[in-house]
């Protein structure tokens, strides 16, 4: 990603933060694609901050302004759920919750989160990326 590119990624992510009651959350650009080599996009908030840090994958770029505004939407939308979800994998990771039990809450998680962010984006603006 060029210093040009993550100037533009930030600021959008920025006015659509605002946009949907983040705007006291700090975001940060990292510089590495998301470890899931199949996703486009990926959010690690900072337990006890509201700092998030944003990875997006190479092929970002090439996709239609729709689909970026999906993308961004979707990895903003964590952002609600961050504490919730931290207090979830606690719970995993002392062994109160059995590894499938893990595994559905996450797959139907991110279809709630991608429910959400399909009918939210429609109505943010779409990135004006040059
Ligand atoms: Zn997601």
């Amino acid at each position: 990603m060029t210093k040009k590119q993550q100037k533009q990624i930030l600021a959008y992510l920025r006015e659509c933060a605002n946009l949907m009651a983040l705007r006291d959350w700090v975001l940060i650009l990292g510089s590495e694609p998301p470890d899931d080599a199949a996703a486009a996009a990926s959010v690690t908030p900072t337990w006890g901050r509201k700092h998030a840090c944003f990875r997006f994958c190479s092929d970002f770029w090439g996709f239609s302004r729709e689909v970026q505004r999906e993308i961004v939407c979707h990895e903003l939308v964590h952002l609600h759920f961050a504490a919730m979800v931290k207090w979830f994998q606690e719970l995993e990771n002392d062994g109160a919750i059995t590894n499938h039990a893990g595994r559905a809450f996450n797959m139907n998680f991110e279809y709630g989160i991608d429910g959400v962010a399909d009918g939210w984006s429609r109505v943010l603006p779409l990135p004006k990326f040059k």
